[in-house]
């Protein structure tokens, strides 16, 4: 299981032959140098230093070409690319969502493009990569945009033709790029990702692109090149509050994260190993809480009823980067992850031992809400501060209130804003307000009225743009449509 590979066949394979996902043999440390560095630097120039420390078989070119093709003020809409936002004296809002799609999912997936091609070219020579996504929604267009026109690429995204919000469905059927495709399929989205994981495994399939110097690759978040990118806005948004002067080199910050499949709050804790002072790491669930209960008991669960809320994108029971996190507390230990998981898969639950618990408890703390939680605290924040949250930031906000209530810890803290509040207009506006228009544009607009923040023009300009993707397909025609695309039919 514990196969050794460079950092490019990391993020060019995304999982391990085995099965098993890939973690840094070691993480590089911080020195006090390198942070007297970086504190002067911008997000790009962040990036790079911090990208360089683990892809050590890159090149500075290759480095830079990666970051700056990524975070320019084309995409993000603000120089900052990661903004922050002051709520309350102490209270950092980490706006992670200014890039072209309004979700967080764009700081990994503008730069995951570059730095799949870029690692193509150096263990798989030559070869165009092509990206299949089954996606319920915010995956899907954050990996359309960023793959698009990305030069030796192509991306499919299949959706479940009920499964996504009108607007989610228009960002992605509305798609520009000479490389890209979009389809539904009829089914829901177990449907599409079988499907995908079935095109994906097929030798024939996988044969046929090898003979069109073509190969299969992954833009999910168990990929590594995923993963990395998010540890940079941790790393870089500590050395802003030093710059800023709103700490001091070595205070130490609480960080609540809004969670689904734990890639954010694993990238925050690897921020920590790396020589960042954070505290306590909160994690923040929804109705489905199974991190909450196995933050707080060590045992792992996911047998119970899977719950459909307003923060759609953590409607998850199981959290795949959990996996890396274990590994690391249990001291690397391959045995007793691979005892874990087989007793997941088999049982549907884990127990973790004394050792790790121990640890996840000195690391962790995990609360949760409900809908209603989520939208009392998006109405609450906005009255008190005029701040206003996307319900995905405010299940952190609630989860970081009942922290500092229940441990007086009262560090200053850094709270993961996740998406633009326009993004899931219908769901925010509720809490606002009982004025409510049925037209997703007449949302946005009523929004603005009451917030007076600047609508996304990304959003805005979805009602003039043209339709170009509308098959929907049955689930047995995928690799039809997948050798269609590819010109292998
Ligand atoms: C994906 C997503 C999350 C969950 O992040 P993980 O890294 O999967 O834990 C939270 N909020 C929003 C808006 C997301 O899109």
């Amino acid at each position: 299981r514990a196969a050794k590979v460079s950092a490019a066949q990391a993020i060019t394979q995304g999982i391990s032959a085995e099965g098993g996902l890939f973690v840094p043999e070691q993480l590089p440390k911080l020195t006090e140098a390198d942070f007297n560095a970086l504190i002067e630097k911008s997000y790009v120039e962040r990036a790079i230093v911090i990208l360089a420390k683990f892809l050590t078989d890159f090149s500075d070119v290759e480095i830079r070409y990666c970051a700056e093709n990524a975070y320019h003020d084309k995409k993000f809409k603000t120089n900052n690319i990661a903004e922050i936002s002051h709520l309350f004296d102490g209270t950092y809002m980490l706006e992670l969502w200014h890039g072209p799609t309004c979700a967080f999912k764009d700081m990994a997936l503008q730069i995951l493009p570059y730095l799949l091609t870029t690692s193509a070219k150096k263990v798989a020579k030559g070869k165009k990569i092509v990206i299949l996504v089954a996606t319920s929604g915010d995956t899907g267009k954050a990996a359309l945009e960023g793959f698009k026109d990305v030069p030796d690429t192509q991306i499919l995204v299949f959706y479940p033709e009920d499964g996504v919000s009108a607007m989610q469905k228009r960002q992605m059927t509305t798609q520009e790029g000479e490389n890209v495709a979009v389809s539904a399929i009829k089914g829901n989205f177990d449907d599409a990702q079988t499907g995908v994981k079935k095109i994906f495994t097929d030798p024939a399939v996988v044969e046929k692109l090898a003979e069109n110097n073509m190969m299969f690759s992954s833009a999910n978040s168990i990929n590594w090149g995923r993963l990395l990118p998010q540890i940079v806005y941790y790393i870089s948004t500590y050395c802003e509050l030093v710059r800023d002067e709103e700490i001091a080199m070595g205070d130490e910050l609480n960080v609540v994260v809004p969670t689904g499949n734990f890639g954010n709050i694993l990238a925050a804790y690897y921020a920590k190993k790396m020589g960042i002072p954070f505290g306590k790491l909160i994690c923040a669930s929804n109705a489905n809480n199974v991190l909450t209960e196995f933050i707080r008991t060590g045992t792992y669960n996911r047998v119970r009823d899977f719950h459909t809320t307003i923060s759609p994108s953590m409607d998850i029971l199981i959290s795949s980067n959990l996996e890396r996190l274990l590994y690391d507390l249990c001291g690397c230990d391959d045995e007793k992850i691979k005892t874990w998981f087989a007793s997941l898969s088999e049982t549907g639950k884990y127990t973790v031992d004394a050792g790790v618990m121990e640890k996840l408890s000195e690391e962790f703390y995990a609360g949760c809400c409900d809908d209603d939680a989520t939208r009392a605290t998006i109405g609450e924040i906005f009255r008190k501060y005029s701040y206003l949250c996307d319900t995905h930031t405010a299940v952190a906000v609630k989860v970081a209130q009942e922290y500092k209530k229940e441990t007086g810890d009262d560090r200053k803290m850094i709270i993961a804003s996740t998406a633009s509040p326009y993004k899931f207009a219908p769901s925010v506006l509720p809490a606002i307000t009982d004025e409510i228009p049925a037209d997703d544009y007449e949302q946005l607009e009523q929004l603005h009225e009451l917030s007076k923040l600047e609508i996304p023009a990304a959003l805005a300009e979805l009602k003039h743009k043209t339709v170009r993707f509308t098959d929907s397909v049955d689930k047995e025609e995928m690799e039809q449509v997948v050798l269609g695309m590819l010109g292998l039919a």
